[in-house]
């Protein structure tokens, strides 16, 4: 058999220890998908926060907007500077509260769009902003609690709120917008509730007179639940990345998730019945076993909770993971595995043959939400985008 040093499928692959593989013509097939179920009258913000869940943000922004979305979304000043700096001119939300005057002027001279939570935070934007009265105002997205209790204007002092921004120099009223805190559960009665309160608070805006251009407020779950509560833009992060907010709401789109993660078997041995494995030795082989031990570990974003309870792709098989996660490595039974070589890919999470394992299945086991898996690989894997390439011409578009 073929090192992986000779092998012409591997010498197409990094000689990394673990990565995390991103499949961008998933990434585009996804947003495509998505445009599919919006009207012409809504547009589609790529939510690339947290380093694209993951999926590194610069490569994933330029992939959904080559396929089809117009906005990005980001939590913090840094994550809207780096798309910036990557030579991205779609217009950026910054979905976070920013009320510092550093981050206000970083705000304009990025050309982000920053969240207004409150009206002092409007005025501090005034303020500071009245440092460069020849430029032109800032466009700024006004942010209602209806119902999510965590950022923004309870939803009854909306048209207040609207009319300090709308008095204010220096500022434009770009949107109105408000976050589901229940979108994915089956029982819409609470995001019925939200939706209500913001139209109400959007009539009550319009009554002073005022007409916000975009108004929005569906999440993954809200885009893929109901048209109903897609308004002029729905921010979508999740469903992006290739992953149901839930399992009833697959039915609406065919997603292909984006991300994998792999490793390299850096040893193979045998132990004997008996032997321990691993910290604390929380498993003893039973009979004799071929052990792998993967270069991949908690360091890594593998969850030390998984330890004994994750099972692992090798060669189109599943195995199971042995012993505690420790930092760096983890350790397989492959005695099913004949003759497993040092330097063979294993698969965490993704596809190998007909098998595959999701986020969703990680999630599960820990009890908690696949975003949270998707958002804990570390930096220390590298991101290696595959499938299609952003073309010349596409490139070039977004260098202005
Ligand atoms: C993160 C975020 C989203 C995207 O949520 P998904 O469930 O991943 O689609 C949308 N809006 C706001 C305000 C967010 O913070």
């Amino acid at each position: 058999m073929l090192s992986w040093e000779q092998s012409p499928s591997m010498a197409l692959m990094p000689r990394e220890r673990a990565w995390v593989e991103v499949n961008l013509s998933a990434i585009a097939h996804n947003v495509q998908q998505i445009c599919r179920l919006l009207s012409n009258q809504t547009a589609l913000m790529a939510v690339v926060k947290a380093d694209a869940y993951g999926h590194g943000a610069t490569t994933v922004a330029q992939t959904a907007l080559q396929a089809g979305a117009t906005w990005l979304g980001v939590a913090t000043i840094p994550e809207g500077i780096e798309l910036r700096e990557a030579g991205i001119h779609a217009p950026v939300l910054v979905l976070g509260a920013n009320h510092t005057p550093e981050q206000i002027r970083a705000i304009a001279h990025w050309k982000l769009q920053p969240t207004l939570c409150t009206p002092r935070q409007a005025l501090i934007f005034a303020e500071v902003l009245a440092e460069r009265p020849q430029s032109d105002p800032l466009p700024v997205h006004l942010k209602l609690d209806t119902g999510m209790s965590r950022l923004g204007t309870a939803w009854q002092e909306a048209a207040a709120f609207a009319q300090l921004v709308q008095r204010l120099p220096h500022l434009k009223l770009a949107s109105v917008y408000s976050h589901l805190a229940t979108a994915e559960d089956p029982d819409q009665t609470i995001a019925r509730q939200q939706q209500q309160r913001f139209e109400t608070a959007i009539a009550q805006i319009r009554a002073c007179g005022i007409h916000p251009p975009c108004l929005h407020l569906a999440n993954s779950g809200g885009t893929l639940s109901d048209p109903t509560f897609h308004y002029d833009l729905v921010r979508v992060g999740l469903a992006i990345y290739g992953l149901y907010p839930a399992a009833h709401l697959g039915a609406t789109a065919k997603l292909k998730t984006a991300l994998q993660v792999k490793a390299r078997v850096t040893q193979v041995k045998t132990i004997a019945a008996g032997t321990g494995v691993s910290y604390g030795h929380r498993f003893v082989a039973d009979r004799e076993m071929c052990l792998a031990v993967v270069a991949i570990g908690y360091a890594d974003g593998v969850p030390r909770n998984l330890s004994n309870s994750m099972e692992v792709l090798v060669r189109g098989q599943r195995v199971a993971q042995i012993g505690a996660v420790t930092m760096d490595q983890i350790m397989l039974d492959v005695s099913t595995v004949p003759d497993l070589q040092e330097g063979e890919v294993v698969t965490l999470l993704g596809q190998d043959g007909n098998q595959s394992i999701s986020a969703d299945d990680w999630a599960a086991t820990l009890g908690t939400i696949s975003w949270e898996i998707l958002c804990g690989f570390k930096h220390r894997l590298p991101r290696i985008a595959i499938g299609q390439a952003l073309s010349d011409s596409v490139s070039r578009r977004y260098e202005g």
